[in-house]
């Protein structure tokens, strides 16, 4: 907040400030998801392993997964930003977003 009682914005990017009303800058809303097609069990070579082994693997996930905070294993699934751009790095960062 500002003196003038404002939330005050800054360019994501370069950091400089942003004008509300002024229509000079850009809010950018990102939705990122992790693949949600079923697990492809072939391709991790689980098809091939005996029960025993995939208990194990089972067990391994399990292990990984403790290590990690219920907010960190949304975050690998499902993750929802908004950044504010001025329009000049807006300008450049539509042309390469994955850049
Ligand atoms: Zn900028």
């Amino acid at each position: 907040m500002d003196s003038d009682g404002h939330i005050a914005l800054v360019c994501h990017r370069c950091g400089c400030n942003l004008q509300p009303g002024e229509g000079n800058f850009y809010v950018v809303r990102i939705e990122a998801f992790a693949d949600p097609s079923p697990p492809n069990f072939q391709a991790d070579g689980l098809a091939e392993m005996n029960s025993f082994q995939l208990a194990a693997a089972i067990d391994d996930l399990i292990e990984a997964m403790k290590g990690l905070s219920t907010q960190e294993m949304m975050d690998q699934v499902h993750r929802r930003l908004t950044m504010h751009l001025c329009g000049r790095c807006y300008r450049q960062w539509i042309e390469n977003p994955a850049g």
